[in-house]
């Protein structure tokens, strides 16, 4: 260990950008056993570690490294996998640089730890040897509903089952994963591990309903009658629009519509409806990872041009920073400091974003800086198809009354510390509660709610 001064931080190789323009494959290949190695052989382990307290999961990432740097893969798997539903999937879609790599005491100096490469590498190089998670516990008599199959309902599922829980998943679409499946690209995730994760979950007698939409296809009556704790894993699905005029033109998108068309047309779905930008000039209006998932897409389906406009400057653009440099590098092009003002619309199809100028303020004594308009600074852009990712909100299903929960004034339902609803048997976790977040929250919330289940009815 130690060896910082020895090894440079690496980051796992990436796809040659015109091979990977072709195709939905990944963009980062997992590191070879050397490489991994090589890299956990660079933590300091520290003995107050900040990357474990920027982990939302608070994964033991020192002791995995460790592990791994002495060659005890075993061991490595075991513990990585001991705080996390998922640590193959979160190494690759974590936005690390704001998260336990931005905490890493070797950040600022050397460069961070690459944990998230490391992590994706402990568990896809068990997997290659046959290993895989084990649900050993004896059952205990008790039922769990989860609503939803999304990271927060994964995440409980994996936690309730591993204390010996008959857990019954219910999904309104017909493959199980939400945005893991749907929402992120698959060149940023192969959606087999996402099934294969769901598969042992099913392998350790888990119930999927696939095709299963509460309130439509079963009564939540019945949940509540069969069962002893219900989890809502609903999400946050309803996409934000952008106030102006203009916006409701054919040509003007939701990103999560564009995404999860061309996601279903990918997994071969025959009567997938995709929205075909071929050819045309795109711009996508937002900064954040589902903005970037918009460009990327773009251009691996032959847009024209593809634009991101974003209202602050680059760097106070919120998601990862190495999905940024990755759409530049594939030829998406930025336009910060610019705020929509109307969409321009000719015979029903937009052609044009009117823009404003804006300007960050110098920070408060926070450090928060606001956006500021330059008042007659309007300009247009030219355009084929407006996407808006600006966004999500939490969808209100109508069960959600039927069960008595309280919601807030923005949708959210509401939960205690302990994830309880105002209905005693019904817990909630992760977009549904907390807003739209990120898929390692969802699998905080729901590796906590499962807790919180353990304690009230064991
Ligand atoms: Fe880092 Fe995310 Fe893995 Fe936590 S779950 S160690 S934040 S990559």
């Amino acid at each position: 260990m130690l060896n910082f001064t020895k090894f440079e931080r690496v980051n796992p190789e990436k796809r040659d950008v015109l091979q990977r323009l072709k195709d939905y494959k990944e963009v980062y290949q997992v590191f070879t056993e050397n490489k991994a190695r090589e890299q956990a052989d660079r933590c300091m382990q520290c003995g107050d570690p900040y990357c474990h307290t920027g982990c939302p999961l608070g994964n033991y990432i020192p002791a995995w490294l460790k592990q791994i740097a002495t060659k005890d893969s075993k061991l490595a798997f075991s513990l990585s996998n001991q705080t996390s539903p998922f640590p193959e999937i979160l190494g690759k879609i974590c936005p690390h640089d704001v998260l336990c790599e931005g905490a890493c005491s070797l950040n600022t100096g050397h460069g961070a730890v690459s944990i998230g490469a490391i992590e994706t590498y402990i568990s896809e190089s068990a997997f290659e040897t046959g290993m895989k998670p084990e649900f050993k516990a004896q059952k205990n008599g008790k039922k769990v509903a989860i609503i939803g199959s999304g990271p927060s309902g994964i995440s409980a599922a994996t936690f309730l089952l591993r204390r010996g829980f008959e857990v019954e998943m219910f999904e309104r679409a017909n493959k199980a994963g939400g945005l893991l499946m749907y929402g992120i690209p698959g060149f940023k995730l192969d959606k087999t591990a996402v099934d294969r994760r769901v598969n042992w979950l099913v392998e350790a007698g888990m119930k999927l309903n696939l095709n299963c939409e509460i309130g439509h296809d079963k009564k939540v009556s019945q949940l509540e009658k069969e069962f002893d704790a219900i989890y809502l894993a609903i999400g946050s699905t309803l996409s934000n629009k952008a106030n102006i005029e203009g916006e409701e033109a054919l040509n003007v998108h939701f990103a999560i519509d564009f995404l999860t068309g061309i996601q279903k047309r990918e997994l071969g779905y025959k009567d997938a409806k995709y929205i075909n930008v071929e050819d045309k000039k795109v711009v996508v209006i937002g900064g954040g990872d589902t903005a970037m998932d918009c460009v990327r897409t773009s251009v691996r389906e032959n847009a024209s041009s593809v634009k991101c406009l974003y209202r602050r400057d680059e760097i106070n653009m919120p998601g990862s920073k190495k999905e940024v440099v990755n759409a530049k590098e594939e030829g998406v092009e930025f336009v910060f400091n610019v705020s929509p003002k109307s969409i321009k619309v000719k015979d029903s199809s937009a052609i044009a974003v009117e823009l404003l100028k804006t300007t960050m303020s110098k920070p408060d004594s926070s450090g928060r800086q606001k956006v500021e308009i330059n008042k007659g600074s309007e300009y247009l852009e030219e355009a084929d198809v407006i996407i808006l990712a600006l966004g999500f909100s939490p969808e209100v299903p109508s069960f959600l009354k039927e069960l008595n929960i309280e919601t807030n004034s923005w949708g959210a339902v509401v939960i205690n510390k302990e994830f309880k609803t105002s209905n005693k048997k019904v817990y909630a976790g992760g977009d549904c509660s907390r807003g739209a977040h990120l898929a390692v929250t969802a699998a905080l919330d729901g590796r906590e709610a499962a807790k919180a289940i353990v304690k009230d009815l064991l």
